[in-house]
């Protein structure tokens, strides 16, 4: 993730106990609460199954170059 230093990070409430807690903290400083990573995961799954897709596709082209 790209951070920019000019401009602070956006603020995120935290569903237990309220606070505004900046995005870049994955941790409430005060209940303790961990915010879930899902943007990350999705990222993941997507080039997971991108990959998968590659490789079940490429022997196919070859087999039909051939
Ligand atoms: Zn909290």
């Amino acid at each position: 993730m790209r951070v920019d230093l000019d401009h602070p990070f956006p603020l995120r409430e935290c569903p237990s106990c309220g606070l505004d807690v900046p995005s870049n903290e994955n941790r409430c400083p005060i209940c303790g609460y961990e915010f879930p990573t899902r943007g990350a995961m999705h990222r993941n799954l997507w080039w997971i199954a991108l990959i998968i897709l590659l490789v079940l596709l490429l022997p196919l082209l070859t087999m039909l170059r051939s």
